[in-house]
């Protein structure tokens, strides 16, 4: 059966002793109190190999927030799937909001990119979510569909290694959250689209984080629903006790 996941996304924030530190803290938090989840911690490529020096791996896994969608070469500032692997990252977060709206990514980079991250051992957090025009013209579930349908031409095994992160756009960093009723339907929407292209079995095993302005105090409730199966964080993620209360939303 899939695994409940809360995933943070530290995005571009942190000097390497601060990202040291928070993964640290992160870390004894999780120490004391064992979450009924798995705990990852996405970080920028520059803290990868000393973040991973102190998570305990059974506690914490550890990601990176992108990656390149090329195997090596002539590409000048670009990080491969295979250098994030040689840190000890285990994941990957792909197709952000942010990556998509600000580096122009596509759906055609963004399979090529999880191709990359696949055939290293990372799994991929591939994100997926709608504009606030596309929530506003009720376009949203069509939308949401054409990306994940992005990732069609993955075997049922490498889709299978896939968790996927529902980010309705507008409401990330807004402070704006969508309700756990409509987080539920967008994910039960998901899992149709996925359960029609790869069977049931796959559907119900993959595991889709709502993200988008998630705390501890709406965590819970967010969580509770049948199709959330965890979060992708990303302000709540920079402090510790904040990134805690939403792990022990899981309870
Ligand atoms: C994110 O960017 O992945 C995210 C969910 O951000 P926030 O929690 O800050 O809305």
């Amino acid at each position: 059966m899939r695994k409940n996941i809360v995933a943070g996304n530290w995005k571009m924030n942190t000097t390497l002793d601060e990202g040291v530190e928070l993964a640290n803290n992160v870390n004894t938090l999780l120490k004391g109190k064992k979450a009924n989840c798995d705990v990852i911690v996405c970080v920028p490529f520059t803290h990868l190999t000393s973040v991973n020096a102190v998570l305990e791996p059974e506690l914490v896994k550890m990601g990176a927030e992108n990656c390149s969608e090329h195997a090596k070469g002539a590409y000048t500032g670009e990080v491969s799937a295979s250098m994030v692997k040689s840190t000890g990252a285990d994941y990957v977060i792909l197709g952000h909001s942010e990556r998509r709206q600000y580096f122009g990514e596509n759906n055609e980079q963004l399979l090529e990119k999880t191709k990359q991250a696949l055939a290293n051992d990372l799994k991929p957090i591939f994100c997926v979510g709608e504009v606030l025009e596309e929530r506003e013209n009720g376009s949203y579930n069509d939308v949401v569909k054409s990306q994940v349908e992005a990732l069609f031409s993955l075997t049922p095994e490498e889709f299978s290694k896939i968790v996927i992160a529902y980010e309705p756009v507008w409401a990330i960093g807004t402070g704006k959250t969508a309700t756990a009723e409509q987080a539920q339907d967008m994910h039960a929407h998901i899992r149709k689209v996925i359960e029609d292209k790869y069977g049931k079995e796959v559907a119900d095993n993959t595991s889709i984080l709502y993200g988008g302005s998630c705390k501890p105090s709406n965590a819970k409730k967010l969580f509770a629903k049948p199709d959330v199966d965890g979060g992708l964080i990303g302000g709540a993620a920079l402090k510790a006790e904040d990134f805690m209360g939403i792990i022990e939303a899981f309870g």
